[in-house]
């Protein structure tokens, strides 16, 4: 190994390019992984270097370091983006996306069903710019063209939707966005660009809250923001004039999990896969809200798009009481009760979107719960929710 495979990695397969992806172990006195540069300063060689910048790769701490520009350049080559900016958390990811392309006096266009922080900035910090948004019912697909103003320049998706999983058909929304000149963001969180390669569907923006499923472990922050060709430098731009920079260790552990993701998500979508195959045939169970079922809705548009589904789905239950619910949930041993999910352990959450939608209305035969499942053996998942199950029906 003359010369490590990262400077033509284009002609390998997607497996090979995660391992090998923004490292180079002979720049680093032959050691496999990029170390953790911690630094503010970066010094010059001299007066002429230092006005005109002819060599420098690096020039402040917070533009940037050879640990965030390792993982930056991987995922860029995953995502297949001409940029990518790391930032410190998923949902930075997303208000750096908004702020590089939201102007004030402007109309967007976001999804009823996206990540509730989302709509949270748009409602207030937004507003406040003089951003006005129109929520959108998540499974319009081309017709979202009669929701257009004459001043609307921005679409965001969503696939599928946070907590209820609706799919939303990109390349359609795309292809009337651009016929209009409206740039296309998404929250690719779900699906990683392993599943859902963002850029060639159509989306010119994409965030990542790397806290899922590149960290995999429930131990680290990040978010990455990518960007095509036409809007790569306005992103950099723009996380620079923010100065919205990650932390070094961050960046280091993103690219640890970045070297193993495709298994982790191969495994997280197998189990989760049967888990919601078991919930369907439970008779506690009315419905359950995961894109790779053949039943649900939005099948043939998770077929046509996706490559893969991941770990995260919900259920609705039939009608119960707010004690049996309890009784089933407080119970359960091997599921934690937790938001962030993508982890190696399974979680479960209940959640009501009756609270917070506005363009939709949602109906449900009885409450909802989100699961993740983890890594755990799927036997002992199943004990512990046939247990759950008993205590719902005891309750009652
Ligand atoms: C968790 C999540 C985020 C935010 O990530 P944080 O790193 O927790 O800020 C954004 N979008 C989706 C879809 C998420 O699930």
């Amino acid at each position: 190994m003359a010369q490590h495979p990262s400077a033509h990695l284009d002609r390998f397969r997607e497996r090979t390019r995660l391992v090998h992806a923004g490292r180079d172990p002979f720049e680093q006195h032959g050691f496999v992984n990029t170390p953790i540069y911690r630094g503010s300063t970066v010094l010059y060689p001299n007066v002429d270097e230092f006005l005109h910048r002819r060599n420098t790769k690096f020039t402040y701490g917070t533009q940037g370091t050879p640990t965030i520009r390792s993982l930056e350049t991987a995922w860029s080559g995953l995502a297949g983006a001409a940029e990518t900016v790391l930032t410190p958390s998923g949902l930075a990811a997303i208000t750096l996306a908004l702020m590089t392309v939201c102007e004030a006096g402007t109309h967007i266009l976001v999804p009823d069903s996206v990540y509730r922080p989302t709509r949270n900035f748009c409602d207030t910090v937004l507003r406040r710019l003089g951003i006005e948004t129109t929520y959108y019912d998540p499974l319009l697909g081309e017709d979202i063209r009669e929701l257009f103003r004459p001043n609307t320049t921005v679409v965001f998706t969503e696939a599928p939707g946070s907590q209820t999983f609706e799919m939303q058909d990109i390349p359609a929304i795309a292809a009337v966005a651009h016929a209009r000149d409206a740039v296309v963001l998404m929250d690719n969180t779900w699906a990683t660009p392993l599943f859902f390669p963002p850029h060639e569907n159509g989306v010119d923006i994409c965030i990542e809250a790397g806290t899922k499923y590149l960290s995999g472990g429930s131990d680290l922050l990040i978010g990455l923001t990518s960007a095509n060709e036409t809007w790569a430098k306005r992103l950099r731009d723009t996380a620079s004039a923010f100065a919205m920079c990650a932390g070094p260790e961050d960046a280091f552990l993103g690219l640890r999990g970045l070297r193993t993701m495709a298994l982790r998500l191969k495994e997280h979508e197998r189990q989760a896969l049967e888990m919601a195959r078991w919930f369907e045939a439970r008779p506690e169970v009315a419905r359950v809200l995961h894109p790779a079922l053949e039943t649900d809705p939005g099948h043939a548009i998770w077929k046509r798009d996706f490559k893969g589904s991941s770990g995260l789905f919900s259920i609705i239950l039939n009608p119960a009481s707010r004690e049996a619910l309890a009784a089933m949930v407080d119970g359960l041993e091997l599921f934690g009760i937790g938001a962030s999910w993508g982890g190696f352990e399974s979680l479960v959450l209940p959640f009501d979107p009756r609270a917070y939608r506005t363009a939709t209305r949602w109906e449900a035969e009885g409450p909802a719960l989100r699961f993740h499942i983890g890594l755990e053996d799927l036997d002992d998942l199943k004990a512990d929710l046939e247990a759950g199950f008993d205590r719902l029906r005891a309750t009652a």
